[in-house]
């Protein structure tokens, strides 16, 4: 008995934790009250770590914000074997080959714990292992963005089979939503990436048991920073004779924005065999990119570089730039039903929390340090060599980075 959309006529679970931090810091309180992502994000977590809440303890918090009304809790799930595989920063605790691991001791007790019927009353959506699936379309193989440990996880399949299992396992709960993560627009927007990335999300749908209808939808920009919409240029924009498509912020991409990106892939993903009925998410925590330096109307003519450059609002050195990003704001506050196509924005990763660490930082949560979270960082074939655009002095991913938090207020757009 799933409904189309869990977000119409539902509040969003506040998780306590978050909002006790959020809070405690100085004007918090003008955002402390937003739903955000629990995020299961190893073992552990389920019980709970370090004294803090476990997944039990945030539903039966979510059974006493519900009330009589309904109520969606939202939780990332996030422990993949070999986890993060085209970076460091957030590198988990399984190894490549720990697939078995991650379906007994990981997904097997979290779906025991939704389908306790003391739960069945809540919404319960399920984002489905971010930064996975795409990393085996665009950091594999003969690409220059290749990566061995990506390559890795394409040749074992274990991306796949854990993907395919949770969908499975969680889908098998009448109460469970499940979204599985598809990236943004600036990562599979463009042509080589869109249709392969579709077609891969139909193959690890259709691994391990699962079907096409244990997807309820997708999620894009998850802990990402690619604006919503860009009203100052679109991509059918010519300037000085140049389609918009080849200035170098755009780079040949189909999409400028989540919204348009977001809308046009769950139109592909129906097309290779998901029900017309999917919806999608967009993660709007940190994609706002208001504050003193938003631009106020489209750039000079001039060429279409100083059009694009000078009318965008995403300030980004670049889009593939993806570690506490220097400038970024709060974005749309969660919402349900906002766009065609569109079950809700939502703030699946929760302001305040690092991206990771700006330099190594020894930590027991298996991360490591990425140089894109390092601020004198030139760059890679993934950022095409631009500076990483990272804020300095930032803690281990997840961990809580109060400057972040207060930068995240101050650009916030919709400002507070
Ligand atoms: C980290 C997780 C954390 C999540 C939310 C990820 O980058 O790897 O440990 O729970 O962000 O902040």
């Amino acid at each position: 008995t799933k409904v189309d959309n869990p977000y119409t006529g539902a509040k969003v679970y506040v998780n306590p934790e978050w909002s006790a931090k959020a809070a405690a810091e100085t004007g918090g309180s003008r955002i402390s009250n937003q739903p955000t992502g629990v995020w299961l994000d190893r073992i552990a977590a389920i019980n709970g770590v370090n004294g803090g809440m476990g997944l039990r303890a945030h539903l039966d918090a979510a059974l006493q914000q519900k009330g009589t009304g309904e109520l969606v809790v939202q939780l990332v799930i996030y422990n993949l074997p070999g986890r993060d595989c085209a970076a460091l920063a957030s590198n988990g605790e399984l190894g490549p080959t720990e697939i078995d691991k991650y379906k007994t001791q990981y997904i097997d007790p979290i779906a025991a714990i939704l389908a306790d019927t003391k739960y069945a009353g809540l919404r319960i959506v399920t984002t489905v292992e971010i930064d996975s699936l795409p990393n085996l379309v665009t950091n594999t193989g003969s690409r220059p963005t290749a990566t061995p440990e990506c390559d890795v996880m394409k040749a074992n399949g274990n991306y796949v089979k854990g993907v395919g299992y949770a969908l499975n396992k969680l889908g098998d709960v009448p109460n469970v939503y499940n979204y599985v993560d598809a990236g943004h627009h600036g990562w599979i927007g463009w042509d080589d990436n869109f249709g392969p990335s579709a077609d891969l999300f139909k193959q690890a749908a259709t691994a391990e048991g699962a079907t096409v209808n244990d997807v309820h939808g997708f999620i894009t920009n998850t802990a990402n920073y690619s604006a919503l919409k860009e009203n100052n240029f679109t991509i059918n924009d010519t300037v000085a004779g140049k389609s918009v498509r080849e200035s170098k912020w755009v780079d040949w991409n189909r999409y400028t924005d989540e919204l348009s990106f977001a809308q046009a892939f769950r139109n592909q993903l129906v097309t290779v065999g998901f029900p017309s009925t999917i919806g999608m998410l967009i993660d709007t925590s940190r994609n706002g990119w208001g504050g003193t330096a938003r631009p106020t109307g489209p750039g000079a003519t001039t060429t279409v570089d100083t059009y694009v450059d000078g009318g965008r609002y995403d300030r980004r050195f670049q889009l593939g730039n993806w570690c506490n990003q220097s400038g970024a704001g709060l974005g749309e506050r969660p919402k349900a039903a906002p766009a065609t196509g569109i079950d809700a924005y939502v703030w699946m990763k929760p302001p305040g929390e690092s991206d990771g660490s700006s330099s190594a930082i020894p930590n027991n949560e298996g991360k490591g340090f990425d140089r894109m979270c390092d601020p004198t960082y030139t760059g890679n074939a993934r950022n095409n060599f631009n500076m990483s655009g990272a804020l300095p002095n930032s803690p281990v991913s997840g961990h809580w980075f109060s400057a972040q938090f207060q930068e995240l207020m101050r650009n916030a757009y919709p400002a507070l």
